[in-house]
């Protein structure tokens, strides 16, 4: 049986030589790849072997298919030798060394394919040097580190003392920063731009700018975020710019535009009567802010809809327009907000969210619309302005989570003797009294800002004094934005934390943000996926 060209045995050498060749050259480097200098010796040495005896080693040897005969034919003078024959355990044994050295190697350059294919880790590996290591997880940070960054994610992390650093490689010198996980801002806008009514409010946003121009704004914002170390968001819809949140990601994904990674919400969801744009003559139709559903069966229809469009998240607004009861006046006055979606129809869409594998996300400020949000099953509650202590056991019981965005209830209050200041002003009181009961029975509060609704030209990191100022310590702050809310993400482990196998996601700041975590406002390193998007603090070698 003669062998076809492509596989015999001259042939297949000159193939596998330059493979053969190069291998050394491939695995001497780094450490960790010294194994691979070992195998790229076996492979030499039996390439040796294997010329010198002018061994096949065809597939159909290793399968015992080849008749008596080719190893005659395979042999130099034409005699069957003992070499020849794979029925001898020595050659078998000798063939196999040899192929399974070839797929060591050939997995030894699929790594280093790997590294290539992400943008920035041309070299097999990068090495931070860390001055103090808040993790996002552990409760104390830990002083002079080395972290090692390898495709993208974190491979090592070990004492300064035990980091083994080959000459020649990359290392940034964060030895004077305090290094910490990328931020995350867990309730943001990319497509608000802080509604400044002189310039039309939020109202104009829909009615006059075209997609286009409020999509290249939030291509803006989303690089503002990166800028200040939020290399997560998760984007809590896009106020009537439909799947455009998904369009954005698209383009960070694809390396077109700079910007964190997304987890996007798309339209959001609420009732007739439930959202702007509001207060034109009836007769004419507007658009509006979020999908309008009405009944269990339009719900379910409008989270599968926006499932199918690419949302990572729903969201559900349970509360509408809030006020001051009783005029404001006396110990009776408080904070009342409109329900908009019943139980039914909220609990139509968290099943089919849940069907999908995501979660939803529930906008409420206070009784009843709260209460249906809570029992309709949300996952999360954003703002909470006003949660009594029945609803507090029940978040707690039912594992939702506290977004409270506690800022943005601090910026353009209206005068304090008009409805609106008053309601202004009781949003942001009621709010601390929920925030600090809530964050003393243990509820998992995650960070977010709801920055959109504030100007992006604005500094994201200041909703961390604001925590602190209600009762978190800096560490619970800066956990909020990193591990906590990389579990809200169901991404724990993998986002918010600076330890093996997490996205290479780390920041710096100059300082000791613990002593006073305004500094957060001032990152001064951004990494995202090991690739190093802003180093100001940082020297390189
Ligand atoms: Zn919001």
């Amino acid at each position: 049986m003669p062998h076809s060209p492509a596989l015999s045995g001259r042939g297949w050498k000159q193939n596998i030589m330059p493979w053969m060749l190069r291998l050394p050259a491939v695995c001497s480097k780094p450490p960790e790849h010294r194994w691979c200098s070992a195998a790229a010796t076996l492979i030499l040495r039996d390439s040796f072997f294997a010329f010198r005896a002018d061994l096949t080693l065809l597939p159909d040897h290793f399968g015992l298919k080849c008749p008596p005969e080719d190893f005659r034919e395979n042999s130099p003078d034409g005699v069957s030798r003992k070499e020849y024959n794979p029925a001898f355990p020595e050659v078998a044994v000798k063939r196999w060394i040899v192929l399974l050295t070839i797929l060591c190697s050939s997995f030894c350059g699929w790594t280093q394919v790997i590294d290539r294919s992400v943008p920035g880790t041309l070299q097999v590996a990068t090495f931070i040097r860390a001055g103090v290591l808040i993790d996002g997880v552990s409760n104390s940070p830990r002083r002079n580190q080395v972290i090692t960054i390898r495709a993208g994610r974190i491979s090592d992390v070990s004492d300064a003392g035990n980091a083994r650093i080959p000459a020649g490689v990359a290392v940034i010198d964060l030895s004077q920063a305090t290094v910490l996980p990328g931020l995350i801002d867990a309730h943001t806008h990319i497509f608000l731009q802080g509604e400044d009514p002189a310039e039309g409010g939020y109202d104009v946003q829909l009615l006059k700018y075209p997609l286009a121009f409020r999509a290249a704004r939030a291509t803006v914002s989303v690089r503002r975020a990166l800028e200040q170390g939020f290399t997560t968001l998760r984007d809590m819809e896009t106020e009537g710019a439909g799947y455009g949140d998904v369009g954005i990601k698209q383009a960070i994904e694809g390396g077109y535009i700079p910007g964190p990674r997304l987890f996007v919400s798309t339209r959001a969801i609420s009732t007739t009567g439930g959202y702007p744009l509001e207060g034109y003559a009836p007769e004419i139709e507007v658009p509006k802010g979020v999908q309008i559903i009405d009944g269990p069966v339009e719900a379910r229809k409008a989270a599968r809809e926006q499932l199918d469009h690419g949302a990572d998240w729903i969201k559900v607004y349970m509360t509408h327009r809030s006020w001051v009861s009783n005029n404001g006046v006396g110990k009776n006055a408080e904070l009342v907000s409109q329900p908009t979606l019943t139980v039914d129809e909220l609990r139509a869409i968290v099943d089919e969210t849940h069907g999908w594998g995501k979660k939803v996300a529930c906008h409420a400020y206070s009784g009843e619309g709260l209460q249906r949000g809570l029992d309709g099953g949300c996952d999360s509650i954003e703002h909470g302005l006003v949660l009594t202590d029945a609803q507090i056991a029940q978040m707690i019981r039912q594992g939702t989570w506290l977004c409270p965005t506690l800022s943005v209830y601090y910026i353009d209050w209206a005068p304090a003797d008009t409805p609106d200041g008053q309601r202004d002003r009781k949003r942001a009181s009621e709010h601390e009294v929920s925030f600090r009961k809530a964050l003393k029975a243990g509820v998992k509060i995650a960070f977010g800002t709801d920055i959109g609704g504030i100007p992006w030209s604005q500094p994201i990191a200041q909703e961390f004094p604001r925590m602190v100022e209600f009762g978190m310590t800096p560490m619970q702050a800066i956990q909020s934005a990193t591990s906590r809310a990389a579990e809200l993400l169901e991404m724990k482990g993998q986002l918010g934390v600076i330890a093996p196998g997490a996205y290479a996601d780390v920041v710096a700041v100059s300082g000791d943000p613990l002593a006073d975590v305004k500094l957060l406002e001032n990152v001064g390193f951004v990494m995202k996926n090991g690739q190093v998007f802003k180093n100001e603090i940082g020297s390189k070698r």
